[in-house]
């Protein structure tokens, strides 16, 4: 993630809609993947210095759940990130304004980096056989208004959903000790089925698929079978040597999606890192074994940045030479996608 500041000077972080210290508006543009000072011109219209005219997103204006912008002439209310939001949690019920703000905030970061990675990026609405929606789902677990329902978080057929309780403090700590899943975050969610639906879209070739199934395992093998089989006798004893996680042990289809995730945690957290000139180049231009390197010594870093302050370890896994192969060949398959656009 990029710095960035307000046009008074003052740093100000992605999530802002406006400026502590001279008071101004301050939203993001999509479009320059920029934070933007604005004026108000009335009528919920507001402009930069440049002299563009914005509206800030529908679900910013109604709900205080979006701080991105859209040109003050575009046909849909809602900005480019909203625009893939099929189902949103019941606003009525208190709790889900806030478990509705870190849903967004998580899906606004995990598009920055697809964004900066230049991965093609379409609406299902817009483009229903290839294009991406969400759904934030509650079920019985969070309102009695599904009773006997329970959603769980996946992806199926350009949809992703998200059980709304992942964006619950407290139930998702508990989540996170049942399935012994450490690591779980919203944005790591929504990361990992990222990559269930690029899969979808890459199409590979014979020999890019043969390549796939050396590393990661054939993907046809019985989904339903594998999966019961992990949260029933858990994952193999060894896995550390070969996965990056105990559930990409589950199924060579999790596996990709939890290297996937990596790769995009790896990649912003460098972008970050060069951003804030502790790294001496920005991803983009190093080798996947290069930032995989710079990776090794700027997690240490941040691991004990995070004990200096009484935390946990921010980045508590281990890139092993396997886990290293496959993190190759999703920059390779990178490459590939972004010739789909
Ligand atoms: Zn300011
Ligand atoms: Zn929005
Ligand atoms: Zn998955």
């Amino acid at each position: 993630m990029n710095r960035f500041a307000c046009d008074c000077g003052s740093p100000v972080y992605f999530e802002n809609d406006f400026c502590i210290n001279c008071r101004s508006a301050l939203g993001y543009d999509p479009i320059r993947a920029d934070m933007v000072t604005l004026a108000d011109w009335g009528d919920g219209r507001y402009q930069d210095l440049l002299g563009n005219t914005f509206r800030y997103c529908a679900n910013g204006v109604e709900h205080a759940v979006c701080n991105w912008l859209r040109p003050a002439d575009s046909l849909s209310q809602f900005c480019q990130a909203c625009q893939f939001n099929r189902t949103i949690p019941d606003q009525s019920r208190t709790e889900n304004q806030e478990r509705w703000l870190v849903l967004e905030r998580a899906k606004k970061r995990l598009f920055y980096t697809l964004a900066q990675l230049n991965l093609p990026l379409l609406n299902g609405w817009a483009d229903p056989q290839r294009g991406l929606l969400l759904d934030f789902i509650e079920d019985a677990r969070s309102s009695d208004e599904y009773p006997e329902t329970f959603v769980s978080t996946g992806y199926l057929g350009g949809i992703i959903t998200v059980n709304a309780l992942e964006a619950d403090t407290v139930a998702r700590v508990t989540a996170q000790d049942e399935l012994g899943e450490s690591y779980r975050t919203v944005l790591g969610h929504l990361r990992h089925e990222s990559g269930h639906y690029y899969w979808s879209l890459l199409n590979p070739s014979p020999s890019l698929l043969a390549e796939f199934r050396l590393l990661f395992g054939d993907e046809r093998a019985d989904y339903r079978a594998a999966l019961d089989a992990h949260y029933k006798a858990g994952s193999p004893k060894h896995w550390k040597d070969r996965f990056i996680s105990a559930y990409a042990s589950s199924h060579p289809s999790e596996d990709w999606a939890e290297c996937w995730g990596h790769y995009l945690h790896i990649y912003d957290a460098l972008d970050t890192a060069w951003a804030h000139q502790l790294l001496g180049r920005q991803p983009e231009t190093m080798s996947m074994t290069e930032r995989l390197r710079a990776w090794s010594k700027i997690s240490l870093m941040l691991n004990e940045l995070n004990r200096s302050v009484g935390r946990g370890d921010a980045y508590p896994f281990v890139i092993n030479e396997f886990v290293a192969e496959k993190l190759e060949f999703i920059d390779l398959a990178i490459d590939r996608l972004r010739t789909l656009h």
